[in-house]
């Protein structure tokens, strides 16, 4: 059994001790189990001290049946006596989130009854999971009331209650028949069975702010960083708002309604030059040109899928007759789309796709996609002469056609090709409003806790 010196005294970062075994696990690597130590093993959601012993680093600790072992790259014989040293910050830090957690976990169970069902530092914030639903204004209650336990500096105990106090204990991860049950006590917040190392008072933990919240199988999940990982938040924050205080030449109070402002300018921005796109590439398409093998195209730049299909819709083709309509430069590639209302435009794809390079979805009537080949290897690919035999002789016998025509389209028409932009809005409407949200939240997610009425939409991790 290891003396665990952190249970004492967890601001005891250097210690001596004795080895006690040392035993090679794997090709160069051997845990040290020592007499007393001050490193705490991973275990409880949270990792392990990092630090060195006689200057080897410690690579994990572990702990089983009370005996701490700590890995290192070479061996150290049973009888040594050694020097361990604990990275002070690292430890520092973890017992900040940690010593913050209890707090919050302890308030939490206090005011609203919930558990905590899930718990992990990763060092750069604590995960926290209760089993009850909270509201924005509840956690704000909870950051509020964790931070002046902070300001009051509670103490924070811990020791080991004999079998009968503990019995008639009430306190959070009440465990049933067990020996040794170690208590952490926050004066007037908390009782809590834990074995990892805490700080003394509540002050030390220094600014406790939940920056995320999410429901969590019926719970709530809660983004937390303490102390030194809170200032380190607070200042990457205060940047971000200075940037965009810049960018927008506003106030620091006028940065959340500017960012909304400039956001909602954007997507109507947007709208504009979608329609101007579209009308430009209307006309660019008004003469298209035929191919050998009888295809309909027009090329033109700067429209998108979207505005093609909206083109393709005031187009009158000939039955029968496939219809490519490529928008683009032979630096970034073309959109396109390809379309044949009355019969299946496959044979016309597998010609085109097998000798250019085009990647698209659809049926046997609509196509579209991006096509990386340059406009000299697409003319080439749809005048191959060799490539439609009888169906190529087919199309020009039987069809005629003068492209687009400032006439009314067919009923018909008109419902197949607004079915296929619709099919295609839902999906560019759902990109778009993914990648503005992403958008937004990028660049506002970060000044969120500034500007509390932000947070029910923006508060989310
Ligand atoms: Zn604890």
């Amino acid at each position: 059994m290891t003396q665990k010196i952190y249970e004492d005294d967890s601001y005891l970062y250097e210690f001596t001790a004795t080895v006690v075994s040392c035993r090679e696990v794997s090709s160069g690597l051997f845990d040290i189990e020592l007499d007393r130590t001050a490193f705490f093993p991973e275990g409880g959601g949270q990792y392990a001290d990092k630090g060195t012993i006689n200057g080897l680093d410690v690579i994990t600790v572990s702990e089983k049946d009370d005996v701490i072992l700590h890995r290192v790259c070479e061996p150290i014989p049973a009888g040594t006596a050694v020097s361990g040293i604990v990275d002070r910050e690292m430890r520092f830090l973890r017992m900040q989130n940690h010593t913050g957690e209890h707090l919050v976990s302890g308030i939490i169970h206090s005011e609203f009854g919930y558990n905590n069902v899930g718990f992990n530092f990763d060092d750069k914030k604590v995960t926290l999971i209760v089993d009850g639903p909270l509201t924005d204004e509840q956690i704000t209650d909870i950051e509020n009331k964790a931070n002046e336990a902070v300001f009051r500096n509670a103490a924070v105990t811990a020791y080991y209650p004999d079998a009968e106090t503990l019995a008639s204990l009430d306190y959070r991860s009440k465990l049933e028949n067990i020996q040794n049950v170690r208590i952490v006590n926050i004066e007037g917040y908390d009782t809590c069975a834990c074995c990892a190392p805490h700080l003394k008072g509540t002050a030390e933990i220094g600014l406790i702010k939940i920056i995320g919240r999410a429901s969590d199988r019926g719970g709530t999940r809660l983004l937390i960083v303490c102390g030194r990982l809170a200032l380190e938040d607070y200042q990457n924050k205060h940047k971000a708002v200075r940037d965009i205080m810049a960018a927008l030449a506003v106030k620091e109070e006028e940065t959340a309604a500017a960012v909304k402002k400039m956001s909602a300018d954007l997507l109507e921005e947007r709208k504009r030059n979608s329609d101007l796109l579209c009308r430009m590439a209307a006309m660019q398409l008004r003469t298209p040109e035929r191919s050998a093998g009888g295809i309909l195209y027009a090329f033109t730049d700067g429209a998108g899928c979207n505005e093609l299909i909206t083109c393709l819709n005031d187009m009158t083709v000939e039955s029968g007759v496939t219809c490519l309509l490529l928008s683009g430069n032979d630096e970034k590639g073309y959109f396109f789309v390809m379309s044949n209302k009355d019969a299946s435009l496959r044979q016309d794809w597998d010609k085109i796709s097998s000798a250019v390079k085009i990647n698209g979805g659809g049926d046997d009537h609509f196509r579209q996609g991006k096509c990386r080949s340059t406009k000299e290897e697409i003319l080439s690919a749809l005048n191959k002469t060799d490539w439609y035999g009888r169906k190529k002789q087919s199309i020009r016998r039987n069809i005629r056609t003068t492209g687009f025509q400032k006439r009314p389209v067919s009923e018909s028409k008109t419902t197949f090709f607004q079915k296929q932009q619709r099919s295609h809005n839902q999906k560019q409407h759902s990109f778009k409003n993914n990648r503005d949200l992403r958008n937004v939240r990028s660049q506002t997610a970060s000044i969120s806790n500034l500007f509390p009425d932000l947070r029910g939409n923006l508060h989310k991790p």
